[in-house]
């Protein structure tokens, strides 16, 4: 089997070769998961257990996140499944569950944040914490980010204990407190609690990028590599006075020239190998000429027209470059007044395997004026990557085109960042997938309003996650 499927990640989409191994894997994986299992009486379990976990209000701040931790502890305790809360202060909690495999493989990590952004219920057409179900979809705070994901890994951790073959690894379930503010959940368990989770092979969260039009799944992204922001706020100082007599290098003028050099500043175009992955996975649902470019991605760069075209979109620009967004500006509070300082703040983003020191030399040489001051304003986590030809990879390939046919699977860097950074540096291969399948409207949720999932999401998904879990730890 593996040998067909190292072959597979060989053979560009089309090909005969492809069809028939893909063909082979569908038989495979159909008689792994069609077996003995009563999957309507799962996929009900999953529905109600996903409406009373987004009942549980863990809005950050404050969090509370040791409700859903005892929500999950008293079903984990149900079905024999070795856990521990650790509330690493009043009211926050991150949980860890386990279910021992031979040890023959290394462990695989199903992370997700327990907490949720704010909602305001005025602007919501149902009560955020009400999980009501209409027109098909259950609404809630979380319900795409990601409770959701939360509840597919907790079916599979039920479905493992209760249907599951002898594993080959352990699995491992966590839960943490504080993604959405600052991570205190996942940095306090890799600072006191890593020994349990540390030899860790695998890990999956959130961050996938998965597209559904049309009731068909058209695009699956597996979230390989995020972006890191480094948040930097330049100040410029110079002499105060009266808006009526003009100072030629006053602190708002000399922080203007600055702005307007670093806008002027193109970052270096630079392709990281899951990035020209993508390029040539999407390569076939492009119309010409950027169908035959996006397939020779490498060398189509070394056309400028072509890099200005491509990286006037935003959707692509980010992922070829570190880029620098001009966020926040503060000067004078009072029109005729000329301040003695002015300051604004960017938002960069660095690529994966960049250094922040680097940038900042480059770009203080780009600004140009040593009086401007220019400081580190968030806490860097060095961005990261992880490697796509992996077993883990191949599986979630592999489920998701028994599943879903049409599918395009290819790999995905975020802009934005998730729990994987973190992970990644004990050396844990760290991927943001799971298979939730939503709408570009759907997505507006996430953060938004209105935030829901589908119930076909929450059936189906939990099937074809516990069928990823189950090859992987075979
Ligand atoms: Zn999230």
């Amino acid at each position: 089997m593996r040998d067909f499927l190292k072959l597979m990640t060989a053979v560009r989409p089309g090909s005969v070769l492809l069809v028939a191994i893909l063909s082979f894997a569908t038989i495979a994986g159909a008689q792994d998961s069609a077996g003995t299992i009563n999957w309507p009486i799962y996929q009900d379990m999953a529905v109600s257990l996903m409406q009373q976990y987004l009942r549980i209000n863990t809005s950050n701040p404050p969090g509370n996140e040791i409700e859903t931790a005892k929500f999950f502890k008293t079903i984990f305790d149900k079905y024999g499944i070795q856990n521990e809360i650790f509330e690493y202060k009043p009211g926050r909690a991150n949980i860890l569950a386990r279910l021992k495999g031979n040890g023959s493989k290394r462990p695989i990590i199903l992370l997700s944040h327990m907490d949720v952004v704010t909602a305001d219920p005025a602007a919501w057409q149902i009560d955020p914490f009400s999980a009501e179900i209409k027109n098909g979809s259950i609404y809630g705070r979380g319900a795409l980010d990601m409770k959701n994901e939360g509840l597919l890994h907790l079916m599979t951790m039920i479905l493992l204990a209760k249907e599951g073959p002898q594993l080959s690894r352990d699995v491992i379930f966590v839960g943490t407190a504080d993604e959405e503010v600052k991570d205190e959940g996942s940095i306090w368990m890799i600072a006191n609690k890593a020994d349990l989770f540390r030899n860790a092979e695998y890990l999956l969260t959130e961050g996938g990028d998965n597209l559904l039009e049309n009731a068909s799944v058209k695009f699956v992204g597996v979230d390989v590599a995020e972006k890191a922001p480094f948040w930097l706020q330049l100040t410029a100082t110079g002499q105060a006075g009266h808006g009526s007599r003009p100072i030629a290098d006053s602190a708002p003028n000399r922080l203007v020239r600055a702005m307007a050099r670093i806008l002027d500043y193109q970052t270096p175009i630079k392709l990281l190998p899951a990035v020209e992955k993508f390029f040539r996975d999407v390569a076939p649902l492009q119309k010409e000429p950027w169908r035959s470019r996006f397939a020779s991605i490498t060398e189509s760069l070394k056309d400028p027209a072509f890099v200005k075209e491509l990286t006037g979109e935003r959707e692509y620009n980010f992922l070829l470059r570190n880029t620098i967004s001009l966020t926040m500006l503060d000067g004078s509070k009072q029109t005729n007044v000329i301040p003695n300082t002015a300051s604004c703040n960017l938002d960069v983003r660095l690529l994966p395997g960049e250094d922040p020191k680097e940038f900042l030399a480059t770009l203080t040489r780009v600004i140009n004026d040593s009086t401007i001051k220019i400081q580190n304003v968030n806490t860097f986590k060095p961005p990261n990557s992880s490697p796509i030809d992996t077993e883990l990879f191949q599986t979630i390939s592999r489920i998701t085109k028994i599943h879903h046919p049409e599918a395009l699977i290819t790999t995905k860097m975020l802009s934005g960042y998730t729990e994987s950074q973190l992970y990644r540096q004990l050396g844990i291969i760290a991927y943001g997938w799971a298979p939730v399948y939503t709408t570009v409207e759907e997505n507006e949720g996430v953060h938004g309003n209105n935030e829901r999932i589908t119930v076909k999401n929450i059936r189906e998904g939990t099937r074809e996650f516990y069928d990823v879990v189950v090859q992987i730890s075979r």
